[in-house]
């Protein structure tokens, strides 16, 4: 038996979320890797699962977790053997198939990739899924080709998981960042992890004009709606941004005059079903430029069984940086 968030539907069609035991059998028959977890996080999506504000559990009961990071204990596919120290990112994980806020996951070979070398279970899931795609977006930025020396790059939603380290990421890599956020209280946290200025958020989540002067030259965007368009509106002619968020909405209600009269490069950025060897260059980003000291600022510890009141805070935009969990706490 081992220990589990277990999700099952009450008739009403509401989600009920359990602290409860589980034992092998009840894992899915299509994982070839047993993994033991050592730490999990609570992203924005696993916040939509547990509470259940958005159906993103497809598949009945369900244990949520879209990150998870530990030790192999038994695998059929020929990558993995016993003993080698794995990460989980996204694949439906948590949400179609049964994931990582359990001490134990059955999970497809094809998902994993290796631990990066001298990194923990705790960073890795301290970095979780919000910090992997907080380097997608830094690195979509680069390939991109905006350089620290084009001007000043904006991130959205600053505060929260994506925005914590895209913070620190783009300022390590010598960029000017910007960062917009609800809580400006967060300012002098937002400027120990490198912005080198914090505006209200304020500022972007109304509607605005389609075409705004040019400020950025890259942003990363975690937060959707009317701020993506906003700051669309406001990239500098060929700028790039990477949007993968959709804190604030799914909406995007903006005009093509960026794209069309300045050039703007509209990137998405999934980190779901990315593939392997992306992930791979991500994650070994991540392990030589993500700075201890910094990752701990940016991270709470919490104990599997605290979940289920930390998901409706995430979704209401009362966590800052990001949440690791302990499965085994
Ligand atoms: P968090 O909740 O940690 O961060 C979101 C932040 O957005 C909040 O902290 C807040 O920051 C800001 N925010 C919240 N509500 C609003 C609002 N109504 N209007 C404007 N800003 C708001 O979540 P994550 O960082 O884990 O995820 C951020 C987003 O990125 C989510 O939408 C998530 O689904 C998405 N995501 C997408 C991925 C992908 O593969 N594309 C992967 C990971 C996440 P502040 O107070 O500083 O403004």
């Amino acid at each position: 038996m081992f220990r589990a968030i277990l999700l099952t539907k009450n008739d009403d069609g509401s989600t009920r979320a359990e602290l409860t035991q589980l034992d092998d059998a009840q894992l899915p028959p299509e994982g070839d890797v047993t993994v033991a977890i050592d730490y999990s996080t609570i992203n924005y999506k696993d916040g939509l699962a547990i509470t259940g504000k958005s159906p993103v559990v497809r598949k009945w009961p369900m244990v949520p977790g879209i990150d998870g990071a530990g030790t192999v204990l038994a695998s059929s596919h020929p990558d993995w053997k016993a003993g080698d120290a794995v990460i989980l990112n996204g694949w439906g994980v948590g949400e179609t198939h049964m994931g990582c806020l359990a001490e134990r996951a059955k999970l497809k070979g094809d998902w994993l990739i290796p631990m990066p070398h001298g990194m923990s279970s705790r960073t890795a899931m301290a970095i979780g899924t919000a910090g992997y795609t907080a380097m997608l977006c830094a690195m979509a930025l680069a390939e991109h080709g905006v350089k620290p020396e084009d001007g000043e790059v904006l991130v959205t939603g600053a505060s929260g998981g994506v925005g914590s380290v895209a913070v620190a990421i783009l300022a390590a890599r010598g960029y000017k960042v910007v960062a917009s956020t609800g809580k400006l209280a967060e300012a002098d946290y937002l400027k120990s992890l490198g912005a080198a200025e914090v505006i209200d958020r304020a500022g972007l989540s109304a509607p605005g004009k389609p075409l705004q002067k040019e400020r950025w030259a890259g942003v990363v965007d975690s937060v959707g709606s009317h701020t993506l368009a906003n700051a669309v509106a406001q990239t500098r002619y060929g700028g790039t941004v990477a949007a993968c968020g959709l804190a604030q909405g799914m909406d995007f209600p903006a005009s093509v005059a960026p794209f069309i009269l300045r050039a703007v490069k509209l990137i998405g950025v999934d980190s779901v079903m990315a593939a392997k060897e992306r992930r791979v260059d991500a994650w070994s980003n991540l392990a030589s430029e993500m700075q201890a000291e910094t990752l701990e600022r940016i991270t709470q510890e919490i104990a599997l069984g605290e979940a289920m009141d930390w998901a409706p805070k995430i979704l209401a935009g009362g966590v800052r940086g990001r949440l690791v969990v302990d499965v085994r706490g």
